[in-house]
């Protein structure tokens, strides 16, 4: 799909779709890695998310504690570098952009 125009926008259902698509991964001392397939246009997308060494240390303390109620709610766009008509030059993406509860366990 990758005939979509380009159009900033969101829906709740982006979140909803990216919370069971999106898989995060902790790619180094605080650094997690976003992958998934961008609800909008479909491509899967690598968002890296910065996370700071004061949470990545925390992780290595909590790594078995169940979900705790201070997930982080991290803003995401799509970067995917389709074709999608009417970007600004030099954008990348389609537009799409929703957030992403980051559970403890992933910050
Ligand atoms: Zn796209
Ligand atoms: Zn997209």
């Amino acid at each position: 799909m990758s005939h979509l125009d380009y159009l900033p926008v969101t829906d709740d259902s982006f979140a909803t779709t990216a919370a069971s698509t999106f898989t995060a991964k902790v790619v180094s001392a605080g650094t997690t890695e976003l992958t998934g397939p961008c609800p909008r246009c479909g491509t899967v997308i690598r968002i890296p998310v910065v996370t700071g060494i004061y949470k990545s240390f925390r992780l290595l303390r909590r790594r078995h504690a169940p979900p705790a109620p201070d997930a982080r709610l991290e803003p995401v766009i799509c970067t995917c570098d389709d074709d999608h008509p009417g970007r600004p030059e030099g954008d990348v993406g389609c537009g799409a952009f929703w957030i992403f509860q980051l559970e403890p366990a992933a910050q």
